[in-house]
């Protein structure tokens, strides 16, 4: 089991730091991806997964899209798994909306948080490629949710109501 770090640990309230080109398609690199794939592959309710909750102070995130699939009908993307390294928001929209959210580092507390109902993202993939993408929906939601992990942000921070999941629902949710 991939060990994932819960919210009182110090590294999810820094600033992660840039990735440098050099360090993309390391071996290092790769193991550290390769190390979130398989945590977020262990939970059934993850979508998606940054780097600092792994224990890892660097910008990068990577997205299931096949769980995103499932879980979003519009979506219209790839499945496999997403990475997105030093992601940056270009444009949000103004319009927001109130999103239910949740957290691998925040169990189970589950909250209301307003975002934009749409986000353009900058960033590099897994071989260094530059990648620019529009999202709305969930994944608009995912790239908020993400790029506030690396600037130290739990959605708790900015949640207007947060309610507790209870040990049945959270039974059902692992299939136990
Ligand atoms: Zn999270």
């Amino acid at each position: 089991m991939q060990h994932i770090l819960q919210r009182e640990q110090p590294v999810l309230r820094e600033i992660a730091r840039s990735i440098l080109t050099e360090e993309i398609g390391t071996a290092k690199l790769d193991k550290i991806i390769a190390d979130m794939e398989t945590a977020l592959g262990e939970q059934k309710d993850g979508i998606a997964i940054a780097a600092p909750q792994i224990g890892e102070n660097l910008r990068l995130f990577v997205v299931s899209g096949s769980l995103l699939k499932k879980a979003d009908k519009n979506y219209r993307g790839e499945g496999g798994y997403l990475v997105f390294i030093n992601p940056e928001i270009l444009k949000k929209s103004r319009e927001k909306s109130d999103v239910e959210e949740g957290c691998l580092s925040v169990r189970w507390l589950y909250g209301k948080v307003k975002r934009s109902i749409r986000v353009t993202l900058r960033a590099l993939n897994e071989k260094g490629e530059k990648v620019e993408r529009g999202a709305s929906g969930l994944l608009a939601q995912i790239f908020q949710h993400e790029v506030d992990h690396l600037n130290g942000i739990l959605f708790t921070d900015k949640a207007d109501e947060l309610w507790e999941m209870s040990e049945e629902e959270i039974r059902e949710l692992q299939g136990k």
